[in-house]
C-alpha cells in the first residue's frame, strides 16, 4: 500500500496508483480519493515520460528481436514491456497532493 500525500495513512494500492494518469494532451486526467482523508491525489507530469520511455523501448525491443509469427515472443515482449511499467511506477513515481 502505499501513503496518502495529505494524511499519510497507506490508503492507495498498486492498482489504484498503476491507474492514475497525470493531465497531458493526449492522455485524460485520472485522480484517486483518498479513503481516509477524502483528499485528492494525483502523479506528477512526468511519469508520461516513463511510460513513453518503456513503450518507445517496447517497440524497439520489438520490431528488431522479434518474430512477429512467434505468439510467445509476442506475449513474452509484452508481459516484459509491462512488467517494466510496472517496477518503474512502483518505485520511481510518487503519489502527489493534487489540487483542484
Ligand atoms: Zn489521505
Amino acid at each position: 500500500m502505499f501513503k496518502c500525500p495529505h494524511c499519510n495513512q497507506r490508503t492507495f494500492s498498486f492498482r489504484t496508483k498503476l491507474s492514475l494518469k497525470p493531465n497531458k494532451l493526449f492522455v485524460p486526467r485520472k485522480t484517486a480519493i483518498c479513503k481516509s482523508c477524502k483528499k485528492t491525489v494525483s502523479v506528477p507530469y512526468w511519469s508520461i515520460i516513463i511510460e513513453m520511455c518503456c513503450f518507445v523501448a517496447f517497440v524497439i525491443a520489438a520490431s528488431s528481436y522479434m518474430d512477429y509469427r512467434n505468439k510467445i515472443d509476442v506475449a513474452l515482449a509484452i508481459t516484459f514491456g509491462f512488467t517494466i511499467y510496472m517496477v518503474s511506477y512502483l518505485l520511481i513515481v510518487p503519489l502527489i497532493k493534487w489540487k483542484e
